[in-house]
């Protein structure tokens, strides 16, 4: 696999705002945030797309989402709550192919299809 912008993250060879880090996971501020609160989740591992993740990452996945709640706790957007997204692929709008989750939260996220059903605060 290609080195991604993400590798360089890691490697500490160009800048981000890093929230969280340790041996497995990095976890950083998007640069082109979407909402309020909008940070990424990387394996240190390099793992293309979704479709790459094998039987040994199903950990690795998992704790990507324990790290985001726990760094959503520490940003105090926790208990309203926040999205996570994996985008695959063009059709799912991945640019970095390095899997991350994204998390998105701070207000009120709208989701089309159950919007009118929906009461939010
Ligand atoms: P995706 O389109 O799902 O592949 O998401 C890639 C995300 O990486 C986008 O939301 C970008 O804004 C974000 N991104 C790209 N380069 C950087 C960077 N150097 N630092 C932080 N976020 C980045």
């Amino acid at each position: 696999m290609s080195e991604t912008i993400f590798t360089k993250i890691i490697n500490k060879e160009i800048p981000a705002d890093i929230l969280f880090e340790d041996d497995r996971v990095l976890a950083f501020k998007d640069i082109n945030p979407q909402a309020p609160v909008h940070f990424l989740v990387i394996p240190k591992k390099a793992i293309a797309t979704t479709n790459d993740i094998a039987q040994e990452d199903e950990a690795l996945v998992g704790y990507m989402h324990r790290i985001a709640a726990k760094v959503s706790a520490d940003l105090g957007v926790a208990n309203d709550g926040y999205r996570t997204v994996m985008n695959c692929n063009k059709h799912g709008g991945q640019t970095v192919y390095h899997i991350h989750l994204h998390v998105l939260a701070g207000k009120a996220l709208g989701w089309p299809p159950y919007q009118s059903k929906l009461k939010i605060e």
